[in-house]
C-alpha cells in the first residue's frame, strides 16, 4: 500500500526511524537514493524510469524511500516547473491505481479531506470540496452551476470522483514541498551532483520542449532582456553579436517568421537586407542544418544582456526564473487568464 500511496499517513511510522544523514549516506538507502533521483530526472525528460536491478529485488520498500529521496531532492531544487511536472507524474499513477483498485478511493479521499459519501450511484461530495478540486477542469460537467445540489451536498460518478481526488494530491504535494523549501539548504550538501544535473536537465528541456505551446507571438509578453534588444535595434543603436543571435534564436523558437525578424532589423540606418537574411536564416537552422537554442538566463547575463537589475522586473526576480523562454511562457500565460480572480492569480504574484 506504501509503495503505491506513499503519502499515506502511515509513511510516517517508516520514515521516523531514518535520519536524513542515513537517507543520504547509507549504503543501506543506495537504491532508493539512485530510484528517487531517477524518478525526478524522468519527471523532466519524460523518459521511463528504469528500475535500478538491484531495486527490483529489494523490492516495495525501495519504491516507497524513493518517493521522499525524490520529494527531498525536489525541496532542495526549489523550481516550481519541476515540482508540478513531478507532482503530475505522480497524479497520474494515482488515477491508474484508483481504476484499478477501486476499493482504494475512500482511504485516499478521507486521506485528502474531502467529504464524501458513498452512494448507489457513486459518490456525492460536499459542494465546498467541489470547487476546491474542481476549479481546475474546464469542461461543463465541472461547474458548480450545472450540479444538483441538495444541502451542499452533490453526486458524482467514480471516474471523475478520482479527478478531484488527483487534483488534491497535486495541491497537498505542491503544497509540501514549496513549504518546505527553506529545509533545501540541509538538504543540498547530499546531492550537489545531482541538483545540477537536475538544473542543466531543465534548462535544456525548456529551451528545446517543441510541445511548449507558445501559440501566436505575443510581444508584450517578451522578457524585458529581449526587448531591450529590439527597442536599441530599432533605435539604430549597434548591438553585440551575441544579443543579435539571442534575439533572433528568441523570436524563432516563440514561432516568428524569418520575414518578420527580418522587418525588425529593417528599422536600422545601414540594413543589408542580403547579411542579415543569411545571418538569420544561419541561427534558425535553415542554412546550417543546426537551429540554435536560445541562451539561458545565466548565459545572458555573462553577456551582459539581462537587465533584470535595471528593470526591476517581479518575474526576472524569482530564482527559478532562469531562462528567456520560461518568462516569456509565464507571462503569456497569466495575460491570457482574462479577469484573474483571487484563485486564479498569476505566476508573477505567487
Ligand atoms: S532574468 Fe532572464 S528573462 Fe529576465 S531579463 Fe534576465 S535574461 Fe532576460
Amino acid at each position: 500500500m506504501l509503495a503505491r500511496y506513499p503519502f499515506l499517513p502511515e509513511a510516517r511510522n517508516i520514515l521516523s526511524g531514518i535520519s536524513l544523514d542515513e537517507l543520504f549516506t547509507s549504503e543501506i538507502y543506495e537504491d532508493a537514493r539512485a530510484l528517487g533521483f531517477l524518478r525526478v530526472r524522468s519527471s523532466i525528460t519524460g523518459e521511463p524510469v528504469t528500475m535500478p536491478s538491484i531495486a527490483r529485488e529489494s523490492g516495495q520498500k525501495v519504491i516507497f524511500l524513493s518517493f521522499f529521496v525524490a520529494k527531498l531532492i525536489l525541496i532542495a531544487l526549489d523550481d516550481p516547473l519541476v515540482i508540478r511536472r513531478f507532482a503530475n507524474v505522480e497524479r497520474d499513477k494515482l488515477v491508474k491505481s484508483l481504476t484499478e483498485v477501486p476499493e482504494d478511493i475512500d482511504l485516499i479521499a478521507s486521506t485528502f479531506e474531502i467529504r464524501f459519501r458513498n452512494d448507489e450511484n457513486g459518490y456525492v461530495i460536499h459542494f465546498i470540496d467541489f470547487i476546491k478540486y474542481a476549479k481546475n477542469f474546464s469542461d461543463e460537467r465541472f461547474r458548480l452551476i450545472k450540479q444538483q445540489v441538495n444541502r451542499g451536498w452533490l453526486p458524482i460518478n467514480r471516474h471523475d470522483f478520482v479527478l478531484l481526488i488527483r487534483e488534491a494530491f497535486v495541491e497537498r504535494f505542491v503544497n509540501e514541498v514549496e513549504s518546505q523549501k527553506e529545509y533545501g539548504k540541509y538538504i543540498e550538501k547530499y546531492v550537489k551532483d545531482e541538483l545540477r544535473e537536475l538544473e542543466n536537465l531543465k534548462d535544456e528541456y525548456v529551451s528545446n520542449y517543441t510541445s511548449f505551446d507558445l501559440g501566436k507571438v505575443d510581444a508584450d509578453a517578451f522578457p524585458p532582456c529581449m526587448k531591450t534588444i529590439i527597442n536599441k535595434i530599432k533605435q539604430g543603436i549597434n548591438v553585440s553579436h551575441e544579443a543579435r543571435f539571442s534575439m533572433v534564436a528568441f523570436l524563432h523558437k516563440i514561432g516568428m517568421s524569418n520575414d518578420d525578424i527580418l522587418s525588425i532589423f529593417a528599422t536600422v540606418p545601414d540594413f543589408r537586407k542580403d547579411i542579415t537574411e543569411y545571418q538569420i536564416k544561419h541561427i534558425t537552422g535553415e542554412i546550417s542544418g543546426k537551429e540554435y537554442s536560445v541562451p539561458k538566463c545565466a548565459t545572458m547575463q555573462a553577456n551582459g544582456l539581462c537587465v533584470k537589475h535595471v528593470v526591476k522586473d517581479k518575474l526576472c526576480e524569482k530564482k527559478w526564473m532562469t531562462h528567456p523562454l520560461l518568462y516569456y511562457k509565464i507571462k503569456k500565460e497569466s495575460k491570457s487568464k482574462k479577469a484573474p480572480s483571487k484563485q486564479n492569480k498569476s505566476a508573477e504574484e505567487q
